[in-house]
């Protein structure tokens, strides 16, 4: 089957998924909050855990103002995703900040991407001081790529925060590996949560795993829901008609849409960096997803195939001199999809030295063939252009 048809298959298998399950609500505005009237929120639960959340949750990853995740909840979004990483270490303080008056009527999440227990121990203690909280409703393991990486001590640790109420629930967080990282999860017991990438791009598996997961009791967040953004960011060629068209034409809004057309998918958390953001992405909790939005997914897979890497790792360990390459896309992805330079370029420098130095642009010929399509060459060139 070529790609083009398993994409368009996919698509179509999403219309046809059940409306079932889904729980619908009436305007609720949450106690201290005001949904206007017109705006309906829809909640689901997550996994076994009993929080009941928005659909459409707010990740806070790239967000820098903070009076757009205060509207955000004066609009009766109740799922606020950060990080101890975000922003440098600084998300969590502005996300404290804009949401501590707030508090008792919101499920927190955070996460730490330390390999110990000590280490994640402490990540939680800051995070908890950063967000002027006493506790967070979900703690997540951030961004396991392998079976390993699913480690005792981990979960140990997680454990031990519970115990002494520090955190509600376990979760963890993947955006490679997910069939290694899924399967770990499962059998390991312990967590309430998975946190993962999942959007319209992504090879049709990622959706067994995730039937997988709810069938053992674990809760579905849906991160990365835009397969990249692609919305607006200085880091694109100012003539590209291409991208503009799409997003005006609600490409965007689509892509949430048929995330939430999932009914194992229990919340998704889009990075809402603006106002105008935060009211096309509110709608997506008021229409289905419909054939208009199929085609315009289609349109839209056609343009991001060369540009967007759906982390699938199947070019993993293909590049002779070592490079990551779908950890360097996504970084470039955070430029260029998000506008959030900074963000990518963290990320690059925090690479071994070896590897940051390695210029693509010097290779007689790539290694690295994307079954999905990604100019995987021409695109690391550009992640090195910008970060290197
Ligand atoms: S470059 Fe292609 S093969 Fe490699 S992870 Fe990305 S989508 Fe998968
Ligand atoms: S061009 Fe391909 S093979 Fe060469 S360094 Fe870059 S990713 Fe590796």
């Amino acid at each position: 089957m070529s790609h083009s048809s398993s994409r368009r298959d996919f698509l179509a298998a999403g219309l046809a998924l059940p409306a079932a399950g889904l729980n619908t609500l009436p305007a609720r505005p949450l106690a201290g909050s005001s949904a206007p009237a017109g705006i309906p929120l829809r909640y689901r639960t997550i996994g076994k855990t009993g929080l009941k959340v928005t659909e459409m949750g707010f990740g806070c990853m790239i967000t820098s103002d903070p009076s757009v995740i205060e509207k955000a909840a004066d609009l009766g979004i109740n799922l606020f995703d950060t990080a101890r990483v975000y922003g440098g270490g600084n998300n969590e303080r502005m996300v404290g900040a804009a949401l501590k008056s707030r508090r008792k009527n919101l499920v927190l999440a955070s996460k730490s991407r330390s390999a110990t227990r000590q280490a994640a121990l402490e990540d939680l203690e800051t995070s908890l001081k950063e967000l002027q909280t006493d506790y967070l409703d979900i703690w997540y393991l951030h961004n396991k790529t392998k079976a390993s990486d699913v480690s005792d001590e981990l979960m140990e640790a997680q454990r031990m925060a519970r115990q002494q109420g520090k955190i509600r629930f376990a979760g963890i967080s993947t955006h490679i590996g997910h069939e290694e990282v899924f399967s770990a999860a499962i059998k390991a017991r312990h967590f309430d949560v998975i946190l993962t990438s999942y959007h319209f791009a992504m090879d049709p598996g990622v959706d067994q795993l995730i039937r997988n997961a709810k069938n053992a009791g674990i809760g579905i967040v849906a991160m990365k829901v835009m397969a990249g953004g692609f919305r607006k960011s200085p880091y694109y060629p100012s003539d590209d008609n291409t991208r503009s068209r799409l997003s005006k034409e609600g490409a965007m809004l689509a892509a949430l849409k048929w995330v939430l057309r999932n009914p194992n998918v229990d919340t998704a958390i889009p990075s809402i960096i603006d106002m105008d953001q935060l009211d096309e992405d509110l709608k997506a909790m008021a229409a289905p997803f419909t054939p208009a939005d199929d085609k315009l997914l289609a349109a839209h897979l056609d343009y991001i195939r060369p540009r967007y890497c759906r982390m699938c790792d199947r070019c993993g360990g293909a590049c002779p001199q070592g490079l990551p390459v779908a950890d360097m896309l996504r970084f470039l992805m955070y430029a260029e999809g998000y506008g959030q330079f900074s963000l990518g370029r963290e990320h690059f420098k925090e690479l071994p030295a070896a590897i940051q130095q390695v210029r693509c642009a010097d290779c007689s010929g790539c290694a690295v063939q994307c079954p999905n399509g990604v100019q995987v060459a021409q695109r690391l060139i550009r992640a090195q252009e910008l970060f290197a």
